[in-house]
């Protein structure tokens, strides 16, 4: 258990730190990266819907600005704390520099449960939170997105805010907004489609033809549902999804948009008429070509890495994949693209929006979709590269890309000495 059990934070100074020394680096760029540049906790005191006052704790972590104004999404979960915001933060800088944006890494959060909280609850918390972040973000500083449990509506709210205070539109300082305050078409389903992207890129350098292939997708929600949808759009053969109720299986390839519609009816997978229901942990060990856990954390573990079959695994979700298991896929030759890279296609079309706001020039949904195509393949054939050369996993190479990228930026910006 050892493996997961461990604090995200150690770990992602972990992997910055064997990054370091795999490329042979000044030991300066470990010193500056292993904590954040800035940390903010806040208070956020606001009026609940009885009239009383109650104040919850607040968090914004800034990592490394080297590569530009830092950028991340804000979560408002029960178990929010500074360690993981502090993690999920390294790991923004990580993706965004893998992706070549021109963004350092950022994070931020509210420890709070949305379930307790009505809607009008969460606009006054959402704009109390903006009151006491607000000097220290913006558009050429730190630019927040949603998150676990943050939506479009929240970003509405809060750009909203930042507006009144300062007296203009700023549209550019958060993204995840809805289209008509300055959303970017393609947004919503980025992520989704690029660790499609980026699976495919994989699959061609590994030459297996994504048109051909079998596909598994664990998790029926933004990221999974998408997935599939794009793999049955560009002629993958999808032959099981899933949700938390459990699967479907049809060795025969399922139509993903007519289950689309009777998920749409149904509300549920469940019952679906023209597809075998399967297990949640059979589905993981389908013989396909390409697996896409998409759901939970920790999903691929050491008890059941040996029987995955997949020759590709695309992580949609954060962590799926074990420490461990990591290193029985390496062993068996499973390759697995990585969550920093597998699900980096949303702050990347984040950063389309940003672009977008900045030039006030918007774009059709066919151009996103072309950018996203192009960032993804570009990233994820530099980190096959790194593997390659190194012999290390991806995850490890998508480490060294990123690592090196962020060390030229801070030695040529004189940090590094
Ligand atoms: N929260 C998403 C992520 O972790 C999106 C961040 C963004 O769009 O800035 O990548």
């Amino acid at each position: 258990m050892a493996d997961t059990s461990l604090n995200p934070y150690v770990r992602a100074q972990q992997s910055f730190k064997e990054a370091v020394e795999t490329l042979g680096l000044e030991p300066a760029v470990y010193e500056i990266l292993k904590q954040p540049m800035r940390t903010f906790e806040v208070a956020v005191p606001f009026i609940r819907d009885d009239g009383n006052l109650q104040v919850f704790t607040g968090y914004r972590v800034q990592h490394n600005d080297a590569l530009g104004p830092t950028k991340g999404g804000l979560r408002f979960h029960p178990n929010v704390n500074l360690d993981e915001v502090k993690a999920l933060a390294m790991w923004m800088t990580v993706k965004c520099a893998l992706l070549e944006l021109p963004y350092g890494g950022g994070k931020g959060g509210i420890a709070c449960d949305v379930d307790q909280l009505s809607e009008r609850e969460i606009e006054r918390l959402s704009r109390e939170y903006i009151r006491a972040i607000n000097l220290v973000i913006g558009p050429d500083k730190d630019i927040p997105a949603p998150d676990v449990s943050t939506n479009p509506q929240i970003m509405a709210w809060m750009v909203d805010e930042y507006s009144r205070i300062r007296g203009e539109n700023t549209f550019g300082l958060i993204t995840g907004k809805p289209l008509v305050i300055g959303g970017s078409r393609g947004r919503v389903e980025a992520t989704g489609r690029g660790l499609v992207f980026a699976t495919r890129q994989l699959a061609k350098e590994l030459g297996i033809e994504f048109e051909k292939a079998r596909v598994a997708v664990q998790g029926f929600g933004n990221v999974g549902s998408v997935a599939a949808a794009i793999s049955h759009e560009l002629g993958a053969t999808v032959v099981a999804v899933s949700d938390k109720d459990g699967g479907l299986y049809n060795a025969g390839g399922i139509n993903i948009p007519d289950l689309l519609e009777y998920k749409r009816t149904h509300r549920a997978l469940k019952g679906y008429p023209k597809a075998e229901p399967i297990s949640n942990q059979e589905l993981l060990e389908l013989p396909v070509d390409i697996l896409f856990p998409a759901a939970l954390e920790n999903q691929i573990t050491a008890d059941n890495a040996k029987n995955i079959r997949a020759k590709i695994v695309g992580e949609g979700a954060n962590g799926p994949t074990t420490p461990e298991a990591d290193a029985i896929l390496f062993d068996k030759g499973v390759m697995v693209v990585p969550d920093v890279l597998g699900n980096a296609g949303g702050v990347t079309v984040s950063y389309f929006e940003w672009v977008q706001n900045q030039t006030r020039f918007y774009w059709s949904e066919e151009e996103v979709n072309h950018r996203l195509e192009e960032y993804m393949s570009r990233a994820m054939a530099e980190m096959h590269r790194m593997h390659e050369r190194y012999g290390v996993t991806l995850r490890k190479a998508a480490y060294l890309v990123a690592t090196e990228r962020v060390a030229s930026a801070m030695r040529v910006r004189g940090w590094l000495k």
